[in-house]
């Protein structure tokens, strides 16, 4: 008899999404109508951007501890805070500690951890690969277009903490607007660069991009004979769904881009960036009917972040509930080794678990990759691609045939999940070297025999 699958292991997905008018529990909401709260511009207009924001807002919601804990999280951090009323209210604020929401967006001083001695403020080394101010070009036939660097959250884990949002107490930052004059050398390189099929606009974020600007960049690029496909950044799907229903003119813009890749077959995506269950609503569902109707294909990617979605019933449920609505998981990435984020990092063993498990749970075409984006700049590799991994002192060795060939990159894991001898052995300075050494040594020899 063949063994049958157990339905018990996989419930059935429940896609019904919020209805209700969960903002009103704010007390500073309490009588904002559905209407105005649908609002892109009141979603921007009030946006949280400070702790007196946050205290005026939540009322007796906001204990003192929790704020005396945020204080002291904003002194550690490399990100400013802003946070839409919509992410803002999707907050279980009885319990702001443990909510995984939260926990992307306002990190609590209490929750810190020293940095790893290998982190970097520029882990996946895109500085090193500017070919103009606005595009990194790390891989042949493709590359990242970055024309802003404001959003409308900051992220804690944000991988590009050295460049995007306002400086803060720990960094300071030369953050720049969208200035349309200034992209016409980007737009020339791309246009003599004719290996280069795919472009990537990203940031910050586009849905901070005008009207205006969405039109200029997708038009010049879809016009531009060897570039084959596009796609906008934005975490917008995710904290300002209204932005899609009710910014008439910028999806309109968006809507005419839209149409000439279609007349040119031509690629017009959108990638967004949800992270957990939580992120999606009725309003989620409301913005991808509008994101439909213009064609645009939209995709996910998604960061595995400690405490927030690191288990596998919690991705499974993200990963078919997005699908369910026509976003589709495209990548789960390893958190990179940025500054600041030793509390949400998590070590390859566990993204390497969820990938074995996540395959075959679902569709093929909606099953994410799971990637390491090899810090010093060896790009997006496979999970369990790695030459040689040292669970022990949590350090993995990569490489990278097609966009740097020859080359070894090195992924170390938080000191704080490793075993209690990992730990011990990062505190002998001496002993970790002798031993990094080594480890290096065989990733070397063990790369060196299996290049193809
Ligand atoms: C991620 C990335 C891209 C796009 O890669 P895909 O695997 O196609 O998503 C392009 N350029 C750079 C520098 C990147 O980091
Ligand atoms: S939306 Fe993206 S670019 Fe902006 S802070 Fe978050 S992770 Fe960084």
């Amino acid at each position: 008899m063949s063994a049958q699958p157990t339905q018990t292991e996989q419930p059935a997905t429940n896609y019904s999404f919020d209805e209700s008018e969960f903002w009103r529990t704010i007390s500073a909401w309490r009588d904002v109508d559905a209407d105005t709260f649908g609002d892109f511009r009141w979603q921007q207009q009030n946006s949280v951007t400070s702790v007196p924001a946050i205290q005026e807002v939540l009322q007796d919601l906001a204990t003192p501890s929790l704020i005396a804990d945020i204080e002291a999280g904003l002194l550690k951090t490399p990100m400013n805070v802003r946070l839409t009323p919509y992410v803002f209210s999707l907050i279980n604020w009885e319990d702001a500690a443990a909510d995984p929401v939260r926990r992307q967006f306002l990190p609590l001083g209490s929750e810190f951890m020293p940095d790893h001695p290998h982190a970097m403020d520029d882990p996946i080394a895109e500085e090193g690969h500017k070919a103009t101010p606005f595009l990194t070009h790390r891989y042949p036939d493709k590359a990242l277009f970055l024309p802003i660097t404001l959003c409308p959250v900051y992220c804690s884990f944000c991988t590009r903490s050295r460049v995007v949002g306002g400086s803060t107490a720990v960094k300071s930052k030369s953050t720049y607007g969208a200035k349309s004059s200034e992209w016409d050398a980007t737009f020339e390189y791309i246009r003599n660069s004719p290996q280069l099929e795919d472009i990537v606009i990203s940031g910050g974020d586009s849905l901070l991009l005008r009207p205006g600007q969405i039109r200029q960049i997708g038009i010049t690029l879809l016009n531009i004979p060897t570039v084959r496909r596009i796609r906008f950044a934005t975490k917008g799907v995710a904290i300002m769904p209204m932005k899609f229903t009710s910014d008439t003119e910028w999806m309109d813009a968006l809507t005419e881009v839209c149409e000439l890749g279609q007349a040119r077959m031509k690629e017009v995506a959108l990638h967004t960036h949800f992270n957990t269950e939580l992120e999606i609503t009725a309003w989620t569902a409301s913005a991808m009917k509008s994101l439909s109707a213009t064609g645009v294909r939209v995709r996910n990617q998604s960061v595995l972040i400690h405490g927030v979605n690191d288990s596998f019933d919690h991705m499974r449920r993200t990963t078919k509930k997005l699908s369910s609505l026509l976003i589709q998981p495209y990548y789960l990435y390893l958190h990179d080794m940025v500054p600041s984020c030793e509390h949400l990092r998590t070590t390859v063993r566990v993204a390497e678990n969820l990938s074995q498990r996540i395959q075959g749970s679902t569709a093929g075409f909606n099953t994410p990759r799971v990637v390491c984006d090899a810090p010093g700049g060896g790009g997006k590799r496979e999970i369990s691609s790695y030459t040689l991994y040292d669970q022990e002192i949590g350090v993995s060795a990569w490489t990278s045939p097609t966009a740097k060939p020859g080359e070894i990159f090195y992924y170390y894991d938080p000191i704080h999940q490793l075993s209690n001898e990992g730990r011990t052995l990062w505190t002998n300075e001496p002993e970790i070297n002798r031993r990094l050494a080594k480890f290096k040594a065989e990733a070397t020899a063990k790369a060196e025999a299996t290049r193809f």
